[in-house]
């Protein structure tokens, strides 16, 4: 049993909208591809650690496609 983000297992998808056009916002991924390519689990661990944000949640980056504003958002970890 761990702590798994949906998001990042393709368990399923989080579907966000945009606050300034309404338009639906895409998942790009989880913060920590924007560091480095470590592997995975290495890369779940620093993230908790650089963003503050507890284990229990990984924090995605969701850009709109119209409009292209963009917004992290803290995805809930599912017991798997
Ligand atoms: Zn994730
Ligand atoms: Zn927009």
């Amino acid at each position: 049993m761990k702590l798994v983000c949906p998001l990042c297992n393709g368990l399923y998808k989080i579907h966000k909208t945009c606050k300034v056009c309404l338009e639906p916002m895409e998942d790009k991924g989880p913060l920590v591809d924007y560091y480095d390519d470590y592997s995975p689990y290495l890369l779940d661990e620093i993230t908790n650690e650089v963003d503050g944000v507890d284990k229990f949640k990984c924090l995605h980056h969701y850009q709109c496609t119209k409009c292209g504003f963009d917004e992290n958002y803290a995805i809930d970890r599912e017991i798997f």
